[in-house]
């Protein structure tokens, strides 16, 4: 019985303006699959972005699937019912094309959920000539797709816009021509930034030269997103050079969009009344941040952003934020010691840190979070211990200063990710995270700062699904069968996969990595030359017009 499931897609559908439904046409559909529930897929700007490219096509028809609800999926699975597509009901196995956009790796055991309830084969090896091909892309199919290689026919590695037109062009001449599953994917795996695992080649990764070519914004309106926001893509990438940030890596060069391109995105924003979300990777750093704040309020919509940078965070943009009702600024130090900050290269000193809490209090902020990661390469416990010293600090000078607010740390295990510089580095192990977090919380006792942390089992999984190999993929699916992520260290057991091999060894320079099938535009020479400057303390500075150092705008 589909009924139920037919009505709740129907209600969503009616919470929203601007998705799209082709009646016939001869055109081809695919289904763009987000591997978690619908409002947070629907706060993901690359769904929006993906889905308005699908539909611009004449031989396309692009509908939309999510994780069901728990009480939906519970329902589902109890009916043997298949999994349906958002705008026109039909089962997933009825499309000859599915695209997930994979942003976590947690994800990965939704994945498979979504293909068994979509009936579709898990295993890529088993699908015949009339099952779908099953496609990636997303930020974790760009840094390391092998841990999903058994179960996806191929990666998009880079940016969608540049990928998926000649990707679907090749797919509708392989069809034209009446080609094989297997020789369509050999056809697919010559496209520029397509990686097929059944025809492993060397695959570049693929980016938008010019933004302005492709504005990107919400394009179906709904209230029930997480964010509930009008999303504008300010800029892409970032040239900071953090050595552990595998965006800044990957989503090299950085780029922006011009003022003139946004200010048009704000107007047809302003037809929705919502508050608007700037979406990039550090907000702050674009150009013309003062002048895009102002032609916002000037439109009267409120305003909120992915992210800014302490060091280049401007009154404007702290003011425009205020006053949209903004009442916990977060800043992201990363690191409590001036040692560590060099290591990790984030260019961000303590004047600015404080300075960013200035600028709050004076706009009336009250309330601060900061981010930090333990457990960095070359990290002591000296480190951490400066964590709490720079804490207690901030703390008093927001009493000085406000008499009130809440100080909130939020503090994550460091995981070491590929096509970083540190992708050679051992991650911290458990008993070192313990006694750093035990530190925190002796330190910080007593003095009215809350702690939040990532729990360091979490941190080892989604280590493991970060650095692993097409072996990881068969721990993946094991757990998938005996309930999903909660299994997922037990099956590592029961299959004697040795964490400590993934996770706690010093990689040699030379040592073969399960991602090194893939070209992101730089040379593993570049990276390690930064990891060598990382521990000794050497400031890299950030990308600049005409630089050609690492090699992907020469
Ligand atoms: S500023 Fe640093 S951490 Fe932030 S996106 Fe850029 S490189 Fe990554
Ligand atoms: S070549 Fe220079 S500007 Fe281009 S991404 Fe690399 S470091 Fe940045």
């Amino acid at each position: 019985m589909t009924w139920r499931q037919e009505t709740q897609l129907k209600s969503i559908l009616q919470n929203e303006r601007g998705y799209v439904i082709h009646s016939g046409g001869g055109r081809s559909k695919f289904a763009l699959v987000y591997p978690n529930l619908y409002k947070i897929g629907m706060s993901n700007l690359g769904i929006h972005i993906i889905y308005e490219l699908l539909n611009n096509r004449a031989d396309t028809s692009c509908e939309r699937f999510f994780l069901p609800e728990p009480k939906s999926l519970g329902q589902i699975e109890r009916a043997k019912t298949p999994l349906l597509s958002l705008e026109t009901q039909t089962p997933l196995f009825k499309f000859p094309l599915i695209g997930f956009a994979v942003s976590f790796e947690p994800d990965y055991f939704n994945l498979l959920k979504i293909l068994e309830l979509g009936r579709i084969k898990l295993l890529s090896k088993e699908r015949k000539d009339l099952d779908p091909i099953v496609i990636a892309g997303g930020p974790c199919a760009t840094f390391n797709p092998e841990p999903l290689s058994l179960f996806v026919d191929a990666f998009v590695i880079g940016e969608g816009e540049a990928i998926l037109p000649p990707l679907l062009d090749t797919i509708c001449a392989a069809k034209a021509e009446g080609l094989s599953r297997t020789q369509t994917l050999q056809k697919l795996s010559t496209v520029a930034g397509v990686y097929v695992p059944s025809v492993p080649r060397q695959t570049k990764r693929q980016w938008l030269k010019n933004l302005d070519s492709h504005p990107a914004h919400t394009v179906i309106v709904t209230d029930d997103t997480e964010l509930n926001m009008y999303l504008i893509e300010t800029a892409r990438g970032c040239g900071r050079h953090c050595r552990f940030c595998m965006a800044g890596y990957c989503f090299r060069r950085p780029r922006n969009r011009s003022l003139e391109v946004l200010k048009l995105e704000v107007e047809s924003a302003k037809h929705f009344g919502k508050k608007i979300g700037l979406m990039g990777a550090a907000i702050s750093d674009y150009p013309w941040i003062n002048e895009l704040c102002q032609a916002i309020r000037n439109e009267g919509l409120p305003m909120s952003v992915a992210s800014f940078r302490a060091d280049s965070v401007t009154a404007e943009l702290v003011e425009a934020l205020v006053s949209s009702g903004l009442k916990t600024l977060t800043i992201a130090p990363e690191a409590g010691s001036a040692r560590m900050r060099a290591v990790i290269n984030k260019g961000i000193e303590e004047e600015h840190v404080f300075r960013a809490v200035e600028l709050g209090l004076a706009a009336g902020v009250r309330n601060f979070r900061l981010y930090f990661m333990i457990g960095l390469p070359f990290e002591t416990l000296e480190d951490v211990e400066a964590i709490v010293t720079l804490s207690n600090r901030l703390k008093e000078y927001m009493q000085n200063h406000s008499g009130s607010g809440r100080l909130t740390l939020s503090v994550n295990p460091f995981i070491p990710k590929p096509f970083t510089p540190f992708q050679w580095a051992p991650m911290a192990d458990k008993r070192y995270i313990e006694e750093a977090l035990k530190m925190l919380r002796v330190g910080l006792k007593g003095k009215n700062i809350e702690l939040i942390t990532e729990s360091p089992r979490e941190s080892i999984v989604q280590a493991v699904l970060a650095r692993g190999d097409s072996r990881i993929g068969e721990v993946l699916l094991k757990a998938h069968q005996n309930g999903g992520i909660k299994t997922f260290r037990q099956v590592l057991k029961e299959l004697e996969i040795d964490v400590g091999y993934y996770l706690y060894r010093q990689r040699d320079k030379d040592e073969a990595l399960p991602w090194d099938l893939l070209d992101q535009g730089f040379t593993k020479e570049y990276l390690y030359s930064e990891y060598e400057r990382a521990q000794n303390l050497q400031k890299t500075l950030p990308c600049f017009d005409s630089c050609k150092r690492c090699g992907v705008c020469s």
